[in-house]
C-alpha cells in the first residue's frame, strides 16, 4: 500500500521580527505565501528495511539526512505515537524540488506531506486540527505547509490566520550556491540588533500589505514586501546583494531574500514578465538555477492512496 502527497514551498511576503523570547526562539509576525515549487512524499507499508527508511531524490539532496534525523521520519514517529502505534513500519521516499536549507521551508513541506500521506495510509481518524498540533510540535513552519495559501503567522509562526487574496502572483526564484542555517541567520540578526544596526518591528504594521493582497494588484503588493531577516542574511552572504540588484535591474517589481535565505525571490507583473525575467536572470549567471513559481498554492494534499 502506498500514499503520495505533495506539499508547497513558501515565501514570506512579510517577515517581521518582534524580539527574542526567553525560550531562545524569536516572536515573529509574518505573512506566509505558498508557491508552486513542491516536494513529493511517498509512504509505503513495509518496504526495504521496513523501518522509517528515508530516501531523498531531486534538488541538491546531499545535505538532507536519511533515517530518523530527517524531519519526515520525525513526523512519522510523532503521528504513530499519537495513533498508539509502536513501530511505524513504513518506507518514506522524498522527491525534492524545494531547495534545501534555502529559506523556503522544504523540510517543513516534507513533514506536512508525511503527516497527510500517513494519515491516509494508516486509515487514521486524526482530525485536521490534531494534525496541525502535531505539525507545530515538529517545527514553526510545518502548520503553514499543511494549510497553504496565504496566511498571517504569529508566535514562532505557528499560529495561523488565513489571509484573503485576490492576486495570483508570479515569482522568479533565484537559487543560490550553498545553504544558510536558519538559527545562524537569527543569531546574526541578534548581533545586528545588539549593535543597533537593526531594530525590532512592531506587531501590527502589515495592514497595507493585507489591503494590497485583497486588491490583488502586484505593483501595490510589491511596495509592501518586507523581510527583517534580509540584512542578517546579507551580512552572512554579501554576494546576494548583487543577485537582488540584478533582478531589479531586469525589471522585477520587487526582490527580496526568501525567509532566512539564501534563495532570492522576485515578484513579476505577470506570467509573461516572470518567464522573461527568469530567462534573463538565468542568462546573467548570478544564480545557480532559476525557477518560475506561482502563488498562492494549496497546502499539503494527497494525490494518491491505494
Ligand atoms: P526554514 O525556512 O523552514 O527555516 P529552510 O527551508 O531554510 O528552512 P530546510 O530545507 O527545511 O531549510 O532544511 C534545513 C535543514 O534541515 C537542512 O540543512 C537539513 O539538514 C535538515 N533536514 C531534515 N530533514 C530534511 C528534509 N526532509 N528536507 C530538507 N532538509 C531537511
Amino acid at each position: 500500500m502506498t500514499s503520495i502527497c505533495v506539499a508547497p514551498g513558501k515565501v514570506n511576503l512579510s517577515l517581521r521580527i518582534l524580539g527574542l523570547r526567553p525560550d531562545g526562539y524569536h516572536d515573529i509576525s509574518t505573512v506566509f505565501h505558498a508557491v508552486s515549487l513542491t516536494d513529493e512524499v511517498r509512504v509505503t507499508r513495509g518496504g526495504p528495511g521496513a523501518g522509517r527508511v528515508v530516501t531523498t531524490m531531486g534538488e541538491r539532496v546531499e545535505s538532507v539526512p536519511s533515517g530518523d534525523a530527517n524531519i519526515a521520519a520525525r513526523a512519522a514517529l510523532a503521528l504513530a505515537r499519537v495513533a498508539g502505534m509502536d513501530d511505524p513500519d513504513v518506507t518514506i521516499d522524498i522527491i525534492k524540488a524545494i531547495p534545501v536549507a534555502a529559506g523556503m521551508a522544504g523540510g517543513s513541506a516534507d513533514a506536512a506531506a508525511t503527516l497527510v500521506a500517513l494519515r491516509a495510509l494508516w486509515g487514521l481518524a486524526t482530525t485536521d486540527d490534531e494534525l496541525t498540533g502535531i505539525a507545530a510540535s515538529l517545527g514553526s513552519d510545518v502548520p503553514f505547509s499543511l494549510l497553504g495559501g496565504t496566511a498571517k503567522g504569529t508566535g514562532r509562526g505557528e499560529i495561523l490566520t488565513p489571509v484573503l487574496t485576490a492576486a495570483t502572483l508570479h515569482w522568479v526564484v533565484a537559487l543560490s550556491e550553498g545553504e544558510l542555517s536558519t538559527p545562524e541567520v537569527y543569531a546574526a540578526w541578534d548581533r545586528l540588533a545588539e549593535s543597533g544596526h537593526v531594530v525590532a518591528s512592531s506587531a501590527d504594521v502589515d495592514g497595507p500589505l493585507l489591503a494590497a493582497l485583497r486588491h490583488g494588484d502586484p505593483r501595490e503588493i510589491a511596495r509592501h514586501l518586507v523581510n527583517d531577516l534580509e540584512p542578517a542574511a546579507l551580512s552572512l552572504r554579501p554576494s546576494l546583494r548583487g543577485v537582488l540588484d540584478m533582478g531589479l535591474e531586469l525589471g522585477a517589481l520587487a526582490g527580496m531574500v526568501s525567509g532566512s535565505g539564501p534563495t532570492c525571490v522576485f515578484l513579476a507583473e505577470s506570467r509573461d514578465a516572470a518567464i522573461n525575467l527568469a530567462a534573463e536572470l538565468a542568462g546573467a549567471g548570478v544564480a545557480r538555477g532559476v525557477r518560475h513559481a506561482v502563488g498562492p498554492a494549496p497546502g499539503a494534499r494527497l494525490v494518491l492512496s491505494r
